[in-house]
C-alpha cells in the first residue's frame, strides 16, 4: 500500500470510530483503541526515509506508539544508506513485516496460484523468510509483531507460514491488512495458529 493509500485507511479508521462514539453530550462508559499501522515500504526513493523519520518522531513526540511494517527491502535500503537516525527513530514503535518486495513479481497470490496448503507454505517461508530475518536482524527486535500482506496479495498459505517466518514458539502472531477479500464477517478471527485482524 502507498502512504497515501495508509493515511487514507488510517482517516477512515478514524472516522468509523468517530461515527460510533457516543454524542459529545452523552456520558461515555467505554474507552476507544485506536490501533495506527503504516505500510514502510518504499525503498526506491530516498527521500520515503526522512517522511518515515519524520512520522515516527512526530508520534513519538505525542506519546504515540504506532506499528510500522517494514518490507524486507526497505530495511535494507536504510542499513546500506546509512540511515540509523531513521531505524532509531522507528525502534521506538512496533516494527511488523510487510514482505521482502512488496509488490515484485511473482506477489505472494502470484507464486501461490499453483501451489497446495503445504507446499505452499513451504514456498511462502523460502520466499518471505529472508526478509523477516533481515527486518528482525537491522531493527534488533526478538521478534516481528505482525505480517501485512504486499497489496492485495493473499493466500492461505502466507498465514498457515507465519509460524514458520517468525521466532519459535509462536512465530509472528498476527495477520493485519484491510482488503475486503481477508475477512470472516468483519471480526477478527484466528486461522492455522495467527490472528487475522
Ligand atoms: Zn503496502
Amino acid at each position: 500500500m502507498n502512504r497515501g493509500l495508509a493515511i487514507l485507511l488510517i482517516v477512515g479508521i478514524l472516522s468509523l470510530v468517530g461515527a460510533r462514539l457516543p454524542a459529545a453530550d452523552a456520558p461515555s462508559e467505554f474507552g476507544v483503541n485506536v490501533i495506527l499501522w503504516f505500510d514502510t515500504e518504499d525503498y526506491l526513493l530516498p527521500a520515503d526515509d526522512d517522511a518515515t523519520k519524520r512520522l515516527a518522531e512526530l508520534l513519538s513526540a505525542r506519546g504515540v506508539r504506532a506499528t510500522f511494517k517494514l518490507v524486507g527491502e526497505k530495511a535494507r535500503v536504510l542499513e546500506q544508506r546509512g540511515r540509523t537516525d531513521v531505524i532509531a527513530a522507528l525502534k521506538k514503535h512496533d516494527i511488523g513485516y510487510h514482505a521482502n518486495f512488496h509488490s515484485v513479481h511473482p506477489t505472494p497470490s502470484e507464486y501461490l496460484a499453483e501451489c497446495g496448503l503445504l507446499d505452499g507454505i513451504g514456498e511462502f517461508v523460502r520466499r518471505e523468510g529472508g526478509g523477516a530475518a533481515d527486518v528482525r536482524r537491522i531493527f534488533g527486535v526478538p521478534t516481528l509483531s505482525c505480517y501485512g500482506q504486499p497489496g492485495s496479495s493473499w493466500g492461505p498459505q502466507t498465514i498457515a507460514g507465519l509460524k514458520q517466518i517468525g521466532v519459535a514458539p509462536h512465530g509472528i502472531p498476527c495477520y493485519v491488512d484491510e482488503g475486503d477479500h481477508v475477512g470472516l464477517g468483519g471480526k477478527p478471527f484466528w486461522y492455522e495458529g495467527a490472528l487475522v485482524v
